[in-house]
């Protein structure tokens, strides 16, 4: 492990409000700082399509942020889709499965980015990843839960000889807090570009602008951002 290696981090964006908060949580705490992405045949596809515009107007909002924020990584796992039977790569209706999970679940999704991202990372001379990962307003995905990335840590680092350490700054705090997150690091600057450049839509639905961003208003990504933009701005403001 080299000395510079401690101050590297790489983040998991997607491109969402979650991720994004999470990139500059990571450039506000990091010299240096890289982005992962993962095309999976994702309906919401154009998640990834904000991901360059979020890129560029975070390096504008702070000349730091613009210092450390490195190079962009894009991996395709297509894959994912391949083995499909979710509504999140397939055309399937979005509902909730007899196992309680919603229809949009691709199963160990995150075991597999991670992976991705520790092997890009081991190339990089990283030692931090960066997720967005939530379990308290969450939709159940295993995959999401502390113990879950906390054991794949352990995992990860066993299997590539390293000693990285997983990140998950959104872990402990809900859908109202992450804006309360982006406002503290970044100010009112950072909430709007989250605001107007995030993606979090089920449907990639862009052509409707509501005032906590683009979306259907209807699927339940739309409706979690929805309730947890009411919070924020009942609570904050
Ligand atoms: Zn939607």
């Amino acid at each position: 492990m080299t000395a510079t290696s401690d101050r590297r981090a790489l983040v998991l964006f997607s491109g969402g409000q979650d991720s994004t908060t999470c990139l500059a949580w990571a450039l506000e705490r990091f010299d240096f700082v890289e982005t992962i992405g993962f095309d999976y045949g994702q309906r919401h596809a154009i998640e990834m399509d904000c991901r360059d515009a979020l890129r560029s107007g975070m390096a504008d909002l702070k000349p730091t942020w613009a210092s450390r924020l490195g190079c962009d990584h894009r991996v395709n796992v297509s894959a994912l889709a391949d083995i499909g039977g979710t509504a999140l790569t397939g055309e399937a209706e979005i509902r909730m499965t007899a196992e309680g999970l919603p229809s949009t679940f691709v199963p160990g999704r995150n075991l597999l980015f991670f992976t991705f991202a520790a092997a890009v990372a081991y190339r990089r001379n990283i030692r931090h990843l960066v997720g967005g990962m939530c379990e308290t307003d969450y939709s159940g995905y295993p995959d999401c839960r502390d113990d879950t990335l906390k054991a794949l840590q352990v995992t990860i680092n066993l299997g590539m000889d390293r000693r990285y350490v997983v990140h998950t700054p959104l872990m402990w705090i809900d859908k109202a807090e992450t804006w309360g997150m982006a406002r503290e690091i970044g100010g009112t600057a950072l909430v709007d570009l989250i605001r107007t450049s995030t993606h979090t839509c089920y449907l990639g639905d862009r052509t409707e602008q509501h005032d906590w961003g683009f979306g259907c208003g209807a699927c339940p990504a739309c409706k979690l951002r929805a309730t947890g933009w009411q919070r924020f701005k009942d609570k904050f403001d």
